[in-house]
């Protein structure tokens, strides 16, 4: 791998990070990461909790990648399950010990998940390098069990040097949970627009041919792992009466819920819908699909603490419609650079949708609008300088 193609190289003058995260798949979270490996990677090393795609992206980038496979206790605990996080606790204790042996050498460990914080902050107690938790989730009741909230908040106040937060909106959900506010640092995660300006036109016709409709059938993009709380059945439900529509889901459940897939196939197979709906499955071309896209959804129906998916969208130069909800709320300004519908609303999806196929000059000004907020204000590069600044390295 050439390292001239990497242009966001940064020094920490001989300081080093190491980068820990439990999980192995391609979620938003971990792709922010690949992002920060790239940049900091002559100064750092990743350790994963267990063998996955992850692990293969970072390989392929030639980024210093160590997987140890986490007890299956510690992996298979569910943060909203008491019981599973009580029987998990030696497992992380274990894992705990594994990361002080491996922080020998580094100058301070980012805990990239609440698992590798959990176990990272053990090592710390243990003597280990300063940690600082990077955290990407809204910490309520809904997905945290009150003893994980409890374990999570008594450990990132004893024990984190700094918590960064990907929004506003988990900020105030981790405060609000008993987290000490002065710990806190809110970096947005920012997003490059290089791959985005790269397509070209043959890809998207490509694209259009590979799911058999032509450029004037109007097709929705739902670009997620498919999960009950990203909503991907209120997108169905909102184009059952637009029969002019299609729409394409980019992604696979990445964390079981085989039950949510089969429930979204079979909505998807019935008379109103079926030939109109294309499961894409997990893609890696996810700027080329946006681009043959007419409009980006983004229809979580609970609080989405960030959403790396609707920065994407406008950076496709597409109008974005997401819910008002959580971090989403940050990323666009109803109207202006986007549009939001209450969560869990077809009925509103549906006539904004149709409200933004019937005018195309509204539609064009919102991608226009859009695409300024996110290549200014979310851009990769200001999220690194922002994220070097916070790190104090
Ligand atoms: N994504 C992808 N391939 C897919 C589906 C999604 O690369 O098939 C990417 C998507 O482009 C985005 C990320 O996965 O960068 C999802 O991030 P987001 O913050 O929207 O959701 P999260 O996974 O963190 O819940």
């Amino acid at each position: 791998m050439n390292n001239k193609k990497f242009t966001n190289l940064i020094s920490t003058c001989g300081r080093k990070i190491l980068f820990v995260n439990h999980a192995a798949v391609l979620g938003g979270a971990e792709l922010c990461l690949v992002d920060l490996a790239i940049a900091y990677r002559n100064a750092s090393q990743i350790l994963l909790f267990e063998e996955g795609p992850l692990q293969n992206r970072l390989s392929s980038l030639n980024i210093l990648v160590k997987t140890i496979p986490a007890p299956g206790a510690l992996l298979s605990v569910r943060t909203s399950s008491r019981l599973s996080g009580l029987a998990a606790f030696p497992a992380l204790w274990w894992m705990g010990r594994r990361i002080l042996e491996q922080s020998q050498g580094f100058d301070v460990i980012h805990a990239n998940s609440q698992k590798a914080f959990a176990a990272a902050a053990l090592s710390r107690w243990m003597g280990g390098p300063p940690v600082i938790w990077h955290l990407r989730d809204i910490i309520t009741a809904r997905h945290f069990s009150s003893l994980n909230r409890w374990l999570a908040i008594t450990l990132a106040n004893s024990q984190a040097s700094k918590v960064f937060v990907n929004s506003n909106a988990t900020a105030k959900a981790f405060i609000a949970a008993g987290g000490n506010a002065d710990l806190v640092q809110v970096l947005h995660d920012g997003v490059s627009n290089v791959p985005f300006g790269e397509v070209k036109r043959e890809q998207v016709l490509a694209i259009r041919a590979e799911i058999g409709i032509s450029e004037k059938i109007p097709l929705i993009g739902c670009f997620s792992r498919l999960s009950y709380w990203k909503g991907q059945h209120i997108l169905l439900e909102a184009i059952q009466d637009l029969p002019e529509v299609h729409v394409m889901f980019v992604g696979k459940a990445l964390f079981g819920e085989e039950d949510y897939v089969n429930r979204l196939n079979e909505l998807g197979a019935s008379p109103k819908l079926s030939g109109r709906v294309h499961w894409m499955g997990f893609r890696s071309d996810v700027p080329v699909l946006m681009s043959a896209c007419n409009i980006i959804t983004h229809t979580s129906t609970e609080p989405e603490p960030f959403g790396r998916v609707i920065i994407e969208g406008q950076l496709a130069r597409k109008p974005v419609i997401a819910t008002a909800a959580g971090g989403a709320q940050e990323l666009i300004e109803d109207g202006r650079t986007g549009r939001l519908v209450p969560p869990g609303n077809s009925n509103a999806l549906r006539k904004v949708i149709e409200e933004l196929l019937s005018c195309p000059a509204q539609a064009e000004e919102i991608a226009c609008q859009g695409y300024n907020s996110a290549s200014t204000g979310f851009s990769l590069d200001a999220h690194l300088k922002k994220f070097s600044a916070a790190l104090g390295l």
